[in-house]
């Protein structure tokens, strides 16, 4: 088994998981060496490590504009979306409506589909449909909320198109009609402002590895006097509100993550921003018949999702691997299976162009010269794909040159 280390690849695959960053894992280290205490320890030597974690409780409180005490600490992003959920169907046992959207993730999606097939407590689940561009239409949300509704839980932003979705809007609408409100901000803590104080959110998911953390830790915001039960129910840890003792290293360095996002915020939503729209712009010039998938502007800074039609999109992915760059076809948790992904689905990608998406998700560890190394690799991959596609080969017989490494249509 030979491995591919990081100084060997373009990494643009920073929606699926990131690196752990420098300064997050020096924070980390004494806590499996020196300070291994457990903080629930009577004494000082754990109980040191009770202090550490109360600092990364502030750090992650203020990236978000929470209160310290109104965070859970979680295994990962997927324990906070169910935790989420389960506690405010628990706090209106009477009521039996679930709204959410047809792109989530399926830490979200399957969940909320499983409650709707169990038999015996069935719950009714309006999977809210989008527009071309990714987007909900908000009179529509409006208006599937009804005295039956006992939660809303619906993304911040999407993890394969990067779509923003109005929350705050979303959120109010949800409050004036009594109803809790949860979101799955995994991908957008840290890459966009978010301030809790403002937005009357009621539960809202973090997962440490999508920020420049650890994986295997997660943090579940739950708004002050929000009704709420625990999903693991063991020890006293986090005020009763979930058993088990903490990942101390990880939640530490997961502090530290949150401060370093609070200060690039500036650079993710200028520089990254500027490099994704060349790459953007640049593989879209240079290749006919590609497209994007989601909205231009209503998007996280790092994300791009383009279609390229009549190619498949792990064929491109094999391709793009050994140049190096790492990228993904729809969502890591739906490559595997030929269906296109449902979030493309649902936006009524065609079908020709929803099989050639691939999603390019980048960092602030990303430079322009890697940029530019994309640019150069991927445009040639389609075209010598074409050649060899039959559906291409159909759809615009006669105009491909057999031998061609550029495409004959324009
Ligand atoms: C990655 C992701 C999750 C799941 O987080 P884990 O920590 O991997 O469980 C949930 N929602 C979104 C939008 C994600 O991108």
């Amino acid at each position: 088994m030979t491995f591919v280390t990081n100084d060997k690849v373009v990494y643009m695959d920073n929606n699926a998981t990131t690196r752990v960053a420098p300064e997050v894992l020096e924070e980390m280290l004494p806590y499996f060496s020196e300070y291994y205490g457990n903080p629930s320890s009577m004494h000082t030597f754990g109980g040191q490590v009770g202090n550490k974690i109360r600092d990364a409780r502030e750090k992650i409180a203020a990236l978000i504009g929470a209160q310290p005490d109104e965070l859970v600490f979680t295994s990962c992003g997927t324990e906070s979306d169910s935790t989420a959920i389960l506690a405010a169907l628990q706090a209106f046992p009477e009521k039996r409506h679930i709204v959410t959207s047809r792109v989530e993730h399926p830490a979200v999606k399957n969940l909320c589909e499983r409650l709707a097939s169990l038999t015996g407590h069935k719950h009714r689940v309006t999977q809210l449909p989008v527009d071309r561009d990714g987007m909900l239409d908000l009179q529509q949300y409006e208006d599937s909320l009804d005295e039956d509704t006992a939660v809303v839980s619906v993304m911040w932003a999407n993890n394969e198109t990067g779509v923003l979705f109005p929350i705050a809007e979303m959120a109010a609408i949800a409050k004036s009609k009594g109803v809790l409100f949860h979101t799955d901000a995994v991908q957008a803590a840290g890459k966009i402002p978010i301030d809790l104080a403002k937005i009357p959110i009621d539960f809202l998911s973090i997962s440490g590895h999508k920020l420049h953390a650890a994986k295997g830790v997660g943090v579940l915001y739950v708004r002050k006097r929000t009704p709420f039960m625990p999903f693991l129910i063991g020890g006293h840890q986090e005020k009763g509100r979930r058993g088990g003792t903490e990942n101390v290293a990880s939640l530490i360095g997961l502090g530290k993550a949150c401060e370093l996002a609070a200060a690039h915020m500036q650079e993710e939503n200028t520089r990254v921003r500027a490099l994704r729209d060349t790459l953007e712009n640049g593989l879209l010039a240079r290749t006919p018949h590609s497209m994007l998938n989601g909205h231009k502007t209503e998007r996280l800074p790092n994300t791009t999702n383009v279609s390229f039609e009549y190619v498949e999109g792990e064929a491109i992915l094999l391709h793009l691997d050994r140049f190096g760059i790492c990228a993904s076809s729809g969502s890591a948790c739906t490559s595997g299976s030929l269906e296109p992904s449902h979030v493309l689905r649902a936006m009524g990608v065609p079908f020709t162009a929803a099989h050639g998406s691939i999603r390019l998700s980048l960092s602030i560890y990303n430079t322009s010269r890697e940029v530019d190394h994309v640019l150069e690799h991927l445009p040639p991959i389609i075209a010598n794909l074409r050649t060899l596609s039959p559906f291409w080969q159909t759809a615009h017989r006669g105009s491909v040159g057999r031998s061609g490494s550029q495409c004959g249509c324009k």
